[in-house]
């Protein structure tokens, strides 16, 4: 008994003096494809170098009115801000993407009135579409002392998942979201392929972690999906009493 104890711990020895000859450090090592080099931008301001700048403060030129895209009237910019125009409506980028990491920071005034969903509120659609809820809405609301329902307070990918942390800065400060959004992708008859997943830090602080959206996000009735394909970002004029907020340096690196 002894002896095969003494055999078989031999024999393991062996096998792993072999195995540990044959397996080397580098067989789990790989150097391509090498990561680009970029240089990084602070948390506000400036993009870091492989960014398309959208609104870097100076000029609207990226930006059309959603509902007339021939239409000069659009948003207010002065102090390398822009300002909501809430009589001109929603505005959207020129450019249509797909996957991104897109930076934006806000400013919801100092002198907000209104409470609930009437105070500050605006929205980032990751993806806009031209019927039904408009696509799907990254909350920007006043929620600094503000409550709501949970799934449309700021963070939250309305009406579908409430924000992991309340990470609100109060009125008057500039806030910051960094959103890493994965396309919806369909299959030829439309039926959806993958959904569509967004990462979103608000202020830095992880507020949606990879969620999944079960469709676009309606104000009244169930989300659903319809096929589409890269699709411009808009920015939203609500239509509540409350002032106007303000944007500054929106910038988006195509993944
Ligand atoms: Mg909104």
């Amino acid at each position: 008994m002894k002896q095969n104890l003494l055999f078989s711990a031999i024999l393991m020895g062996s096998f792993l003096s072999t195995n540990a000859q044959t397996a080397k450090p580098e067989d789990t090592e790989y150097y391509t494809p090498i990561p680009k080099v970029i240089t990084p931008g602070s948390v506000y301001g400036v993009p870091p170098s492989d960014a398309i700048v959208l609104f870097g403060g100076k000029n609207l030129d990226q930006w059309v009115p959603t509902k007339d895209s021939t239409s000069n009237k659009k948003w207010t910019v002065a102090n390398n801000c822009m300002t909501v125009n809430k009589a001109n409506g929603d505005l959207q980028t020129k450019r249509s993407f797909l996957d991104f990491q897109l930076h934006i920071e806000y400013r919801i005034p100092s002198n907000i009135t209104g409470t609930g969903q009437a105070r500050g509120n605006s929205g980032i659609f990751l993806a806009a579409l031209p019927w039904g809820a408009g696509g799907y809405e990254l909350q920007v609301l006043d929620n600094y002392k503000n409550t709501t329902y949970v799934n449309g307070q700021v963070g939250s990918l309305y009406k579908q998942t409430p924000p992991l942390a309340n990470a609100c800065r109060k009125p008057g400060q500039w806030q910051t979201y960094d959103v890493i959004w994965t396309a919806p992708r369909f299959n030829e008859d439309g039926t959806v392929k993958s959904p569509a997943r967004a990462t979103v830090l608000h202020n830095g602080v992880l507020v949606q972690n990879n969620t999944v959206l079960t469709g676009d996000t309606p104000y009244i009735g169930q989300p659903s999906y319809k096929q589409h394909g890269p699709e411009p970002i808009k920015l939203q004029a609500h239509g509540d009493k409350s002032e106007p907020i303000s944007y500054r340096n929106i910038w988006l690196r195509e993944l």
